[in-house]
């Protein structure tokens, strides 16, 4: 099997599990960096992600065009991928959300999304916020244009997420197990900050307990084990590229 065709296939996976663990719906998308064209990425047609199939991965350049000719329908918000492509070129995998967790910290104006369990600390300490409003007016809150693909991934900066004022969040990751595993968590640890605001004041993960919580190898053992339970429950345990360290035989 060549690098594209694993790297496609992972994307498969990753789109289910999105999908299965309610990161997504009908709307939201992954993406990874071609394995062999550092300025290109794969990403599907305009298809919700729980339905995505290997041929339904497509080819853009950093400015949302389709390579070879690619006529099928792409997601309006592929713009997103590629800001974030063109500006962090160790990033190898985009995560786009709406999960509805999350919303409530990308319009708040006084409670910033802050990790609070451990399993959160792979997001990072600062989670920025990102309106759409501020830089280009009224819109439809999507983003449909290399420039607002661009001056989000500007507000990303050199984080693992960033919040969309009124939309969702895009996650950032080194590699694919990666940004899935962010993009999981993330909605997880918005209900249990909510939960615990009503409580009254919360205890934050501490910036020391976020930096032994950052995941130093994105290849590791303990990520492929939960990469490994999130395709088979997604029912696609078939597709799975076992590493040799994790065979029976
Ligand atoms: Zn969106």
């Amino acid at each position: 099997m060549t690098k594209l065709e694993t790297a496609i296939r992972n994307l498969v996976i990753a789109n289910r599990i999105l999908a299965n663990e309610g990161v997504v719906d009908a709307y939201g998308h992954v993406s990874i960096r071609h394995p062999d064209n550092p300025e290109h990425y794969l990403l599907s047609r305009s298809r919700s992600p729980g339905l995505v199939e290997a041929g339904d991965i497509m080819e853009f350049d950093f400015d949302g065009r389709t390579v070879g000719g690619d006529k099928r329908p792409p997601y309006l918000e592929r713009f997103i991928h590629g800001g974030i492509y063109s500006r962090r070129p160790e990033i190898n995998a985009v995560i786009h959300s709406h999960a509805d967790d999350v919303l409530p910290f990308s319009i708040s104006l006084t409670t910033r999304m802050r990790p609070v369990v451990h399993t959160a600390g792979c997001m990072g300490a600062h989670i920025p916020v990102w309106d759409i409003r501020d830089k280009f007016g009224d819109t439809n809150l999507l983003v449909t244009n290399t420039e607002q693909g661009r001056d989000l991934a500007g507000t990303l900066a050199a984080n693992n997420v960033v919040l969309m004022s009124a939309h969702g969040f895009a996650a950032a990751g080194r590699s694919l197990l990666e940004a899935v595993r962010i993009s999981v968590y993330l909605p997880k640890n918005a209900r249990v900050y909510m939960g615990a605001l009503r409580l009254g004041e919360v205890r934050v993960l501490s910036p020391g307990e976020i930096e032994h919580k950052m995941v130093k190898n994105p290849e590791a053992p303990e990520m492929w084990r939960a990469w490994e339970y999130w395709a088979k429950r997604a029912g696609c345990g078939d597709l799975l590229d076992i590493p040799a360290w994790a065979r029976k035989d």
